[in-house]
């Protein structure tokens, strides 16, 4: 097909100093830093593709988690020993930890004053309780929607600033300049979606553009939220990490993603109370036949007991809590019904399980439930006792707890890794390119529950830092030179939409429809991606997602201009996937070993390692998976795309620095700016 050379005389550019791109609690956090650091408000703009869309407005748990540093009571703690305990999850640098550590209290005053209800005592006192691997009480919560209310309140804020909001546009190119030594970023195209009409029209196509000139971009778009088909990620988060990938950004620990039992009709985690008060967990076939299959693994009442109880504690799928009956057996059980067994399974708050008996039940539950005055003699009279706003929510969601059942998967719920930047949020390898919230990397294998909001707060708050002290007052890039540049992205853009909305069903038998090639991607995922990942067969999957990247365009047939958007999502997975799958057969070769929320099975063991296979109970000793002597938590893997190449690397971690400037001469080095460089 010949290129199209469309008529961009009529293109409207507009300029910023600063683009958000989401509407989470990162990107309207920033957004207001920017304006309270200087930033004039009709010089900063969000682009987001639903407002109130997204993971922050529309997740959440039975106590969604803030951390921070506990500044309570008699309970001690420092910065340094919170970085400490951030550090301790591996691969994460000690200097980022210590700067979520160090701004944790501003970020969490400034929501305060914002007017989210963080619960104090009639002394002021914001009490904290003590959440997954946090070794003191640091977490707080206003509840199950502690994210959405964070969301609520920033929102708020933003419209009293009359920030200038551009609602469902979709960004989906960044127009960088490397004509400079350092890649650099000039200016974000968009589709407005809205404006895409039900034809194939290539006119209709080139008026729903829309493009920003800028100095500064921050990416605020969340997790890569489509890629698994387990999900509790909300439906109305995506993601579009492609966008990172395209621009020229090191990611890093894609390795890295969370794990673990969630509701899939509405989708929630069910985690804290919703286990603590021991549910039956029960699985069927197609024949409707039931089994409490737990009872096959676990070998008494009594651990099973201990081990739910836990499992409200300890989430998140983890390698460690396998072996002597550990809470992440659950979840491997639970993942063996669905995956292999093809069952159902399901979260029963109504009976008992099998053979309940109070006094039976593991000290740790029994005290707990005694002491929480959360006795009843079925689940859900327990819960209502603990924790009433939990049964509530799923009411709200038309799910009767106290007469249906849930059922449940173990879901994808976050990535820790993501763009690898630097103190201040921006990109190492794209100069004036933010990523904050969960798009930015810089959380390691293991994180505090909480750590996620803390780290999307203080993200916002470096980022505009940087930019109000020193991003703000060089010019923008050459009217002439910028509109060439976006002339040329424009063309190929439009190129690439007109070839796939030519392709029709008929043009080959092998033609696809945007769901059906997500599915495969989905499908990919949970077999080598998700909380078992074996090596047999990765890169074979790896090529073939080569090949279908190649000749996407010509793969998808699609009706209307309407579906490009489903075109570029499926687009954006098929990347990002690469990327991940990428990632994690070169960690197997690299020999890691099992770690945070998966586990790795290969055929091989390696005896200079030590390798050694774990072998859980019964029917689950088919996830024999490797263990061994190799410290890979002091490195962290980057992965980026550089002249049309995947580069794969492992850099050193850095320490958590040790040493601290005395008053005088910190002043100073903060008057001539110096403490921005
Ligand atoms: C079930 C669940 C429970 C959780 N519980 C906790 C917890 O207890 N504690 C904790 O710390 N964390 C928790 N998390 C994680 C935390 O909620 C998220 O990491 C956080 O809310 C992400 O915020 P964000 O602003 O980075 O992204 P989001 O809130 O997801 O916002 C992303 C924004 O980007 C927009 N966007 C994306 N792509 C584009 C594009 N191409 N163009 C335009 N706009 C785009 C989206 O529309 C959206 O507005 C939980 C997550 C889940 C799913």
């Amino acid at each position: 097909m010949k290129k199209i050379k469309p008529n961009l005389n009529k293109l409207n550019i507009q300029e910023f100093n600063s683009i958000i791109i989401g509407s989470g609690a990162a990107g309207l956090n920033c957004a207001l830093h920017l304006i309270m650091e200087g930033i004039p408000s009709d010089k900063v703009a969000i682009v987001t593709e639903n407002l109130g869309g997204g993971t922050s407005f529309n997740a959440g748990s039975d106590k969604q988690t803030y951390y921070k540093m506990s500044i309570y009571g008699d309970q001690s703690d420092s910065p340094y020993e919170l970085a400490k305990d951030l550090y301790r999850g591996g691969a994460m640098h000690g200097d980022i930890a210590l700067i979520e550590a160090t701004n944790s209290i501003r970020e969490f005053f400034h929501l305060v004053q914002l007017g989210v209800p963080f619960p104090h005592d009639k002394y002021g006192g914001f009490v904290g309780y003590k959440t997954d691997n946090d070794p003191r009480q640091r977490a707080t919560s206003i509840g199950p929607l502690t994210s959405q209310e964070m969301g609520k309140c920033l929102l708020k804020a933003i419209e009293e600033k009359n920030i200038k909001i551009f609602d469902k546009y979709y960004a989906l190119k960044i127009i960088v300049d490397d004509t400079t030594e350092k890649p650099k970023i000039v200016g974000l195209i968009c589709i407005k979606i809205d404006d895409l009409s039900k034809e194939k029209n290539i006119e209709n196509l080139l008026d729903s553009l829309a493009v920003f000139k800028v100095k500064n971009l921050i990416l605020a778009i969340g997790g890569p939220a489509v890629l698994y088909k387990n999900s509790v990620y909300p439906k109305s988060q995506k993601g579009t990490t492609s966008l990172a990938i395209k621009a020229g950004c090191k990611l890093q620990n894609l390795t890295e993603s969370q794990f673990g039992l969630a509701s899939i009709k509405f989708r929630w985690n069910v985690s804290g109370s919703y286990q603590q008060v021991i549910p039956r967990y029960f699985s069927v076939d197609e024949s409707e036949n039931e089994i409490e299959f737990l009872y096959d693994i676990f070998p008494s009442f009594k651990e099973l007991s201990k081990a739910i109880f836990l499992k409200g504690y300890q989430w998140p799928f983890n390698a460690t809590k396998i072996e002597n009956y550990g809470s992440s057996l659950i979840d491997l059980a639970v993942y063996h019904e669905l995956e292999v067994f093809n069952r159902r399974v399901f979260l029963d708050y109504t009976k008992n399980p099998k053979n309940f008996n109070f006094n039976k039940l593991h000290q740790v539950a029994k005290d707990y439930l005694i002491n929480s005055k959360a006795l009843g003699d079925t689940p859900i009279k327990r819960l209502r006792k603990l924790n009433k706003q939990a049964i509530l929510i799923y009411k709200k969601h038309n799910i009767d707890l106290s007469s249906e059942l849930l059922e449940i998967a173990v879901c994808n719920q976050h990535l820790n890794g993501g763009v690898s930047c630097n103190g201040w949020w921006e990109a190492t390898t794209v100069k004036n390119l933010f990523a904050i919230g969960e798009i930015n990397g810089n959380h390691g294998i293991q994180r505090p529950g909480g750590a996620a909001l803390n780290a999307g707060q203080v993200g916002g708050l470096r980022a505009s830092q940087k930019i109000a002290h020193l991003y703000n007052s060089y010019q923008l890039i050459n009217h002439k030179n910028f509109q060439n540049k976006v002339k040329n992205e424009i063309v190929n853009l439009i190129h690439e939409f007109a070839i796939v909305l030519e392709n029709s069903p008929s043009d080959s038998e092998k033609s696809l429809t945007t769901n059906k090639l997500l599915d495969q991607i989905q499908y990919r995922m949970s077999k080598y991606g998700g909380i078992i990942r074996p090596l047999k067969g990765l890169e074979a999957e790896i090529l073939a997602i080569q090949d279908q990247l190649n000749k996407i365009n010509k793969l998808i047939t699609l009706k209307f201009n309407t579906e490009i958007i489903e075109y570029l999502r499926v687009k954006d997975a098929l990347l990002t996937q690469l990327f991940f799958l990428k990632a994690i057969l070169n960690y197997h070769l690299s020999f890691g070993s099992s770690r945070g929320s998966y586990l790795v099975l290969r055929n091989k063991l390696n005896d200079s390692l030590s390798e050694k296979y774990i072998i859980p109970p019964d029917n689950l000793k088919e996830y024999k998976f490797i263990y061994n002597n190799l410290n890979l938590s002091n490195k962290i893997q980057t992965i980026q795309l550089k002249n049309g190449r995947i580069i794969i690397e492992w850099d050193a971690v850095r320490d958590i620095p040790s040493k601290y400037g005395c008053f005088e001469n910190t002043w100073k080095k903060f008057l001539k700016k110096e403490v921005f460089d």
